[in-house]
């Protein structure tokens, strides 16, 4: 089936007991059972829930993988995968990780004796070079968030499998319209729901998904013990989402690409980072393993005080932290998204004071041209 087929039928079947075309919200904490041992196959919520399996399979199928896990938040996702890890095991790291994922693994995971190499995965010959003995885990983010770096999610797999090491992919800013990894290898995918699926800004949720049935059974005993499970509510919220995902995708891309080249243009703009350019380092890359470059623009305005001038001066998009829902949002990723990761870490891959970042909504564009023209004036 096509993707927007499988987003509006996978997983979803009409209620059994009314006819109800959409997933109902099971609002339960536990279900009657009829004797001992006979039930339906729901015994507790946390272990069971209809509405989260509808969401589960459903994102599992967008990412073409067999099985998905839904979580309280994208970092509740990305804890889970603490299951595979161990004291003195090593992760590879790509260096400019959303700072929520620095912050995990530096702060918490990193005190239970399990080591990290950070490094630039732009480059696979990288990871190649770091892997030690005890590595067991390769965790990329595609494009990367503020920079929109790429990594070759193929090569970097290739590496993964000949050193037996699993390669985990926060696949958020691309969302499976637009990116596949499970199909180029990865051996797990990690969403943020609360950004482009969800794509209404009024969510938190976070997913895995995989393909393989040993990891699957591994996530879902994690998923249970730790309890961090989405609520059916939320769930509810993804579900409905993902039937325009590929609708929103779409009308995200087109507004980028059009205040892209309009930016790169623009003489304040010193420069502009967006995978659709031809100036973008990776272009070649992204044409190869994305289906379209996202809604995500990131600019250098040369000082914090003409990034300040900007976020100030726009009217239309909203001075928030976040992204991917259908109305636009500009951010200061230094102060905001970065402020926990240390000035020399993120000079050392280039997240300068005057780095504004656009998620781009859904709006017409010419208004949303408009909107930057004005405030870019004032700059
Ligand atoms: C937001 C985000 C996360 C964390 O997800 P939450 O839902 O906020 O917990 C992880 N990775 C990326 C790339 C994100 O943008």
């Amino acid at each position: 089936m096509g993707f927007s087929t499988d987003a509006i039928h996978a997983g979803q079947v009409p209620d059994p007991t009314t006819g109800a075309i959409m997933t109902p919200v099971y609002q339960t904490s536990t279900y009657v059972q009829e004797e001992i041992g006979k039930h339906k196959g729901f015994e507790y919520a946390r272990t069971q829930n209809p509405t989260r399996f509808a969401l589960e399979k459903n994102v599992a199928t967008l990412e073409k993988g067999k099985f998905g896990f839904a979580f309280g938040s994208g970092m509740a996702a990305t804890s889970a995968l603490a299951i595979f890890l161990k004291t003195g095991d090593n992760v590879i790291v790509s260096n400019n990780v959303y700072g929520g994922t620095f912050r995990y693994f530096d702060k918490v995971v990193k005190n239970w004796g399990i080591n990290f190499s950070w490094i630039d995965t732009t480059n696979a010959q990288n990871v190649k070079d770091a892997l030690k003995p005890e590595t067991k885990m390769i965790f990329i983010e595609t494009p990367t968030n503020p920079l929109l770096n790429i990594s070759d999610i193929q090569a970097i797999s290739k590496i993964a499998k000949e050193a037996g090491v699993m390669l985990v992919v926060d696949n958020t800013f691309m969302s499976p319209y637009l990116q596949n990894p499970l199909v180029l290898g990865a051996d797990i995918v990690l969403h943020s729901a609360t950004k482009y699926l969800g794509g209404h800004s009024d969510v938190v949720l976070g997913m895995l998904l995989t393909s393989s049935e040993t990891i699957a059974e591994r996530l879902q005993f994690m998923q249970n013990s730790s309890g961090a499970i989405a609520g059916p509510w939320d769930s509810w919220l993804v579900l409905r989402s993902t039937k325009t995902l590929a609708l929103r995708m779409k009308a995200h891309c087109q507004n980028a690409f059009e205040i892209a080249e309009y930016l790169e243009k623009h003489p304040k703009i010193e420069k502009v980072f967006y995978p659709g350019l031809p100036s973008h380092p990776q272009h070649e890359l992204a044409k190869k393993q994305m289906k379209a470059f996202g809604g995500m623009i990131t600019i250098e305005t040369g000082s914090i005080e003409n990034a300040n001038k900007l976020l100030k001066n726009v009217r239309l998009f909203s001075l928030a932290e976040s992204l991917g829902g259908v109305e636009s949002l500009i951010s200061h990723p230094v102060t905001m998204t970065h402020a926990s990761v240390p000035k020399e870490e993120r000079l050392k891959f280039g997240l300068t004071d005057g780095i504004v970042r656009l998620s781009v909504g859904v709006e017409d564009i010419e208004d949303l041209v408009a909107d930057i023209e004005n405030a870019l004036e004032k700059v």
